[in-house]
């Protein structure tokens, strides 16, 4: 199942389920950017940060700007866990 959309190969952590974030929640190593989760599903993890909600709400939607904006990653889960710990206020 190596070609399963919800699979990832991470860099770190080998094949893993695929998880969603904002590239803020990425590129945020020294700074908490809050953490929003769109979903509870654990096999469809989705979130993105303060900010990105703000233009979410702003755009009303996933409009251009917003994706503009959000600069979604694909991620595995056990980074996303990772990015919550640090993220989350
Ligand atoms: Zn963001
Ligand atoms: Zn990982």
């Amino acid at each position: 199942v190596t070609n399963d959309p919800r699979v990832v190969r991470c860099g770190t952590h080998g094949k893993r389920i695929a998880a969603v974030v904002c590239g803020h929640l990425v590129e945020a190593q020294d700074r908490i950017v809050g953490f929003v989760e769109n979903v509870s599903d654990p096999m469809n993890l989705q979130a993105w940060c303060e900010d990105c909600e703000r233009v979410f709400l702003a755009e009303g939607g996933m409009t251009p700007a917003f994706l503009e904006f959000n600069r979604m990653s694909i991620v595995c889960n056990t980074c996303y866990v990772t990015y919550r710990a640090r993220h989350s206020r």
